[in-house]
C-alpha cells in the first residue's frame, strides 16, 4: 500500500464515519483525520468564551481559533487552547452548534490549512463533510458513507445510552435530521457526494463488512502497491 495515499470518507451525521475511518486507518497503518472534531472543538471554544450566537461576532478576524488535533501514540487528542476536550465535544449540543458555525466561511477558511497540514505526507484516512470535494479534491480514493435516518438515529441512541446518557430517541433523530439539513443546504462546502466517490450504504452492513468492502475498493484502485 502506497504510504502517501489520501483516502476520504464523507457522509451525514451518524453514518459510522468515525468508527469506520479509525478502523480503516488502523488496517492500513494510516493516520485517521477526524475533521468533525475540529468543528466541534471550535464550537466548544466559542461556547466556553461565552459566544452570544451572533454570526458577525464569529466572523471577527480578531477571534483566533485555538483548536488542534494531537496524534499521540496511536490516539488522537482534540485540544482547545492546551486543554484536552476529546470527550467533552461529543454531545448533541456541541454537534448542533458545530453544524451551525461550520456554515460560516471564516470558520471554514481558518480550519482548511489545519486539515491539509495534517495530511501533508499522506497515509491518511480523512473523514468529514467536504473531504472529497473541498479539502482533498485529488484524494486517491473517495467514499461516501451513508445509512438511513432511522438506522443512524438508532446507532447514535445506542452509543449515547452506552455512555450512560439520558437521551430520547425521537430527539436524537430530529437533531440528526436538522443537522443533515443544515449541512446539505449551506452554500459553502455543502454535504454532497463527491465526484468519483464510491457510495457505501451501511444500513444493512456490519462494520467489518464496510471495512472489507472499502479495502477491496482501495486495492482495486491502487493495485500495484
Ligand atoms: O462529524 P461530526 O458529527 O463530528 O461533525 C460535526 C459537525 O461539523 C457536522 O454536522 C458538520 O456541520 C461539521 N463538519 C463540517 N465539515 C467537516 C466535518 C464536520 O462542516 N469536514
Amino acid at each position: 500500500m502506497k504510504k502517501g495515499m489520501v483516502i476520504t470518507i464523507d457522509g451525514p451525521a451518524g453514518a459510522g464515519k468515525s468508527t469506520v475511518s479509525k478502523l480503516l486507518a488502523s488496517r492500513l497503518s494510516f493516520v485517521c483525520l477526524d475533521t468533525g472534531a475540529l468543528y466541534r472543538a471550535a464550537a466548544y471554544q466559542l461556547k466556553r468564551e461565552g459566544w452570544n450566537g451572533a454570526i458577525e461576532d464569529i466572523a471577527d478576524p480578531g477571534r483566533a481559533l485555538k483548536v488542534s488535533l494531537k496524534h499521540d501514540e496511536g490516539r488522537v487528542r482534540v485540544m482547545v487552547d492546551g486543554e484536552e476536550v476529546s470527550e467533552k465535544i461529543r454531545t448533541e449540543e456541541i454537534g448542533l452548534l458545530a453544524s451551525r458555525i461550520s456554515a460560516v466561511p471564516k470558520i471554514r477558511e481558518k480550519l482548511l490549512p489545519v486539515q491539509r497540514e495534517m495530511a501533508e505526507f499522506g497515509g491518511v484516512v480523512a473523514e468529514g463533510r467536504d473531504m472529497g470535494t473541498v479539502v482533498f479534491p485529488d484524494a486517491d480514493v473517495k467514499f461516501f458513507l451513508d445509512a438511513s435516518a432511522e438506522e443512524r438515529a438508532k446507532r447514535r441512541y445506542m452509543e449515547m445510552t452506552a455512555k450512560g446518557e439520558q437521551v430520547n430517541r425521537t430527539d436524537i433523530k430530529n437533531d440528526l435530521l436538522l443537522r443533515d439539513r443544515q449541512d446539505r443546504e449551506r452554500p459553502i462546502a455543502p454535504l454532497v457526494i463527491p465526484a468519483g466517490a464510491v457510495v457505501v450504504d451501511s444500513s444493512n452492513l456490519s462494520i467489518p463488512q464496510v471495512i472489507d468492502f472499502m479495502i477491496s475498493v482501495i486495492e482495486r484502485a491502487c493495485p500495484l502497491r
